[in-house]
């Protein structure tokens, strides 16, 4: 039986690497447990692309987050020497001029608060500078340099590999299926394939599974499928930067967003940050239907033409674990000593990967910080509505 760690976490995708990285170096004897093999086949974090986005409305925080993540990703590039976050800015186009409590609008009126110098573009603009987009559907919006996306599956596959030569003890093939427990407070985990870890505190990130492991949580965290299409551009130079970037296409209004022609996979990914179908994450099938193909047909065909009859190299069925509120799940059980939680990435929480693992370490290790209210133990009722900003809550 392995000797007893300081912290046990469970669950290698972003929140749970970045997590075992921070608290390995501020000297903690750290176990990282995940079923394997890594990165996850499953998980979320893995993924040929994730958006990286300053934009989160009139939402401040998040702003002032992505801000310093950023600089992570820079620093990640030259650590990692590749370039895993590709900084090819962002579009946010919308149908209509843009108008006070609008997403595009309020990220927009943000960005200028904090000193940042988005393109304003109009009809024209969009045209000489995007041509892919149908002309005149689009007709205001900005690009953004400050952004792009990141390879997250490669990201997560460079962290676990770092972790483990910092002296995180990565055991692959360890699925964890309940709690040792002493005197009413978590000691330890057991898993699947019969191994027991002890441990001064166990830290639960295990993304959409989560819920599974601590069963209160399934009254405020849901596991939601959503769409994601890889197609093959018959002209990859109109979807290959700057002719074309990240984009998002009036997403709070369609939820559509998308990528540029990707440099190893050579397919443009688009997707849909929308309302999902609810599934359940060990059990249900991942496809993605028929009808979700549809909806992208008719999508495209109204914005990218060129793109319209673009066959789809593959789907893929990811699967979100979303809060009622959509903001993330982070802090101490109130009723089980030993025991915090890391998850509820609510579909846009792998752009803070690199600031991800301090935040939850101070969690962990009950240290201030200017973040960690908003991600708290809290109280949501059935109901409470969504606040992403960029997020499309509507059937
Ligand atoms: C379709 C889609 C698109 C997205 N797009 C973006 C985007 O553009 N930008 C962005 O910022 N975010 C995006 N997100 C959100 C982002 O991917 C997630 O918030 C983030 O990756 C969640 O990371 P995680 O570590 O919590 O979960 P995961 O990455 O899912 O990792 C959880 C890990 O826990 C392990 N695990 C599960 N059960 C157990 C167990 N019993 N024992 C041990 N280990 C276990 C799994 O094997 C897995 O490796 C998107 C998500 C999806 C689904």
């Amino acid at each position: 039986m392995p000797s007893g760690y300081d912290v046990i976490v469970v669950g290698a995708g972003i929140f749970g690497v970045t997590t075992a990285l921070a608290l390995r170096e501020r000297g903690h004897h750290v176990a990282l447990l995940d079923p394997g093999p890594l990165p996850h086949p499953l998980a979320a974090s893995t993924d040929i692309s994730k958006v990286i986005r300053m934009e989160y409305g009139a939402d401040e925080e998040y702003m002032a987050m992505v801000e310093e993540a950023r600089e992570g990703w820079l620093a990640w590039n030259e650590l990692f020497g590749q370039p895993l976050y590709h900084e090819v800015g962002v579009t946010m186009l919308t149908r209509a001029p843009m108008a006070p409590g609008g997403y595009e609008y309020e990220s927009y009126q943000m960005l200028l608060k904090r000193g940042h110098r988005p393109d304003r573009l109009d009809a024209a603009e969009i045209t000489r500078r995007f041509p892919a987009w149908r002309p005149g559907h689009y007709v205001d919006g900005y690009f953004h340099a400050r952004g792009g996306y990141a390879e997250s599956g490669r990201v997560v596959a460079a962290l676990v590999g770092h972790a483990q030569k910092q002296g995180v003890e990565v055991h692959a093939g360890q699925t964890v299926d309940g709690f040792l427990e002493e005197g009413g407070r978590v000691v330890g985990v057991h898993t699947r394939e019969g191994q027991t870890f002890p441990g001064g505190l166990v830290v639960v990130a295990a993304g959409t599974w989560s819920w599974l492991l601590v069963p209160e949580l399934a009254a405020v965290m849901k596991s939601v499928g959503q769409p994601v299409f890889h197609l093959k551009p018959a002209d990859p130079a109109l979807f290959t930067p700057p002719h074309f970037v990240v984009f998002t296409a009036d997403v709070s209004h369609t939820g559509w967003y998308g990528f540029p022609l990707h440099p190893h996979e050579g397919v443009v990914k688009v997707a849909n940050h929308g309302v999902g179908w609810r599934l359940h994450p060990a059990r249900d099938e991942r496809v993605v239907g028929e009808s979700e193909v549809i909806k992208l047909r008719a999508f495209l065909a109204d914005t990218f033409p060129a793109l319209a009859e673009a066959p789809i190299v593959y789907t893929r069925c990811c699967v979100y674990c979303d809060t009622l509120d959509e903001h993330f799940w982070i802090d101490h059980h109130p009723e089980r000593p030993g025991l915090v939680v890391a998850a509820g990435g609510s579909g846009h929480g792998f752009k803070f990967g690199p600031m991800l693992g301090g935040l939850i370490a101070d969690v962990v290790e009950r240290r201030p910080n200017p973040y960690t209210h908003k991600f708290c133990w809290r109280e949501l009722a059935m109901g409470t509505a969504g606040e992403e900003a960029a997020r499309h809550h509507r059937r």
